[in-house]
């Protein structure tokens, strides 16, 4: 199986991802197209605006080919892309993927100005990671078979299940590779 990953690349912050891999030593490939997710081993849905991203993704034939290809790949969602990912969004311009169980709340932590960083607790490593909030959304109501993978304060800010993790923080802003590492190695194929 080829070890590379696709980045959806219709809008938004996908070039700091390449970034991100490169630094890891992993291939990536920016997917505009459905045909361009062949041979990709996992894909990542970068951050951005949601409402723009699902509108795209049924523009230029994504929508389906993307949910085909989580069924067994692993994606991992950031932000707008956690929001894509959710099974219920608290927005109906948004036709999220419907990957996890859980219920995306967009600008959670408010408008732009309210943009913060700040250290957040990860279960898998006792490091805290210094992660950028931009218009975060909110994880609310998982279902029980989600993982909490990272908290603020009392907010759960990074879930996985499966393959699949979201995160409603940026870290391909940061120097910090552990988040997109901790995804890769929750499959075999890297
Ligand atoms: N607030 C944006 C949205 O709802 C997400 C912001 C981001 O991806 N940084 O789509």
């Amino acid at each position: 199986m080829s070890k590379t990953v696709g980045v959806l690349a219709l809008q938004g912050a996908y070039q700091k991802h390449v970034e991100s891999l490169e630094k890891l030593g992993v291939a990536c490939r920016l997917i505009r197209k459905a045909g361009e997710l062949e041979n990709c081993a996992a894909l990542i849905l970068p951050g951005g605006e949601s409402t723009t991203i699902s509108l795209l993704l049924q523009e230029n034939g994504l929508y389906q080919p993307i949910k085909f290809f989580a069924q067994n790949h692993p994606v991992m969602g950031v932000c707008a892309g956690m929001i894509m990912m959710a099974s219920e969004v608290d927005d109906k311009r948004v036709t999220p993927l419907a990957l996890l169980p859980f219920k995306a709340q967009r600008n959670f932590y408010g408008r732009q100005v309210h943009s913060f960083t700040d250290d957040i607790k990860l279960t898998f490593d006792s490091k805290p990671f210094n992660a950028p909030f931009i218009r975060a959304p909110g994880i609310k109501n998982p279902s029980a078979e989600i993982k909490v993978l990272a908290t603020h304060k009392e907010e759960t800010v990074m879930i996985g299940c499966g393959k699949h993790v979201a995160l409603s923080f940026h870290p391909e802003l940061t120097d910090d590779t552990r988040i997109h590492e901790y995804w890769l190695s929750r499959s075999n194929n890297f």
